[in-house]
């Protein structure tokens, strides 16, 4: 079995018993929420090669890791926020905000030029670690869920070999190499501390 994120989405479990039955969520989710124990700060500032995953993109906001899982999940990816601990999009401030979507895009344009998907599906959910970070999962033209969510089974799949996941990650490394994050225009705003974009 792959190695699993802190938070693969659950396999679908048997339906309970009162489907209107509401419960809490954990007790000390608003502290989580504020970065208490959160795994992503730490994965973030780890080595690029994670048992479950390889650092493709490093950029000013998002650091994008390919996951290894899913034979039929080519290409998925996790984009993370890199500049410390949010929650969600609405923590950021504006500059940010853009900063953090367009890298996100960026990743994704490079996915989709190496997985050719049916279908991008971003997924920017936290449930389970309350960390702003998107799903970028590219959708195959053979599917199994054709017009629907991916079900949560497909992540737990067996992996690609490992050749053919490190030859994917090499080409989505490659596409970001041969193409430069398009920065918008010269708002310094998007570039704090300077950038690589300001060089040329
Ligand atoms: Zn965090």
């Amino acid at each position: 079995m792959p190695q699993a994120l802190p938070d693969t989405p659950p396999t679908p479990a048997a339906p309970a018993a009162d489907p209107g039955l509401l419960q809490p969520w954990r007790p000390d989710w608003e502290e989580r929420k504020a970065g208490k124990d959160c795994p992503h700060c730490a994965l973030i500032a780890a080595s690029d090669d994670q048992p479950w995953g390889l650092k493709v993109f490093e950029g000013e906001y998002v650091t994008g890791i390919l996951w290894r899982a899913g034979n039929n999940m080519r290409g998925y990816t996790v984009a993370l926020w890199n500049r410390g601990h949010a929650c969600e999009p609405t923590d950021l401030a504006p500059a940010e905000a853009a900063g953090y979507w367009l890298e996100v895009t960026h990743l994704a344009a490079a996915i989709t030029a190496v997985a050719d998907p049916a279908k991008m599906n971003y997924e920017t959910l936290g449930n389970a670690v309350p960390h702003l970070h998107t799903h970028l999962i590219p959708r195959g033209r053979l599917d199994p869920a054709p017009h629907q969510p991916l079900p949560g089974w497909c992540f737990d799949a067996e992996p690609a070999p490992e050749d053919v996941f490190a030859s994917v990650a090499d080409q989505i490394r490659s596409w970001i190499s041969a193409h430069p994050t398009p920065y918008v225009g010269a708002d310094a705003s998007l570039t704090p501390g300077g950038s690589r974009h300001e060089d040329g």
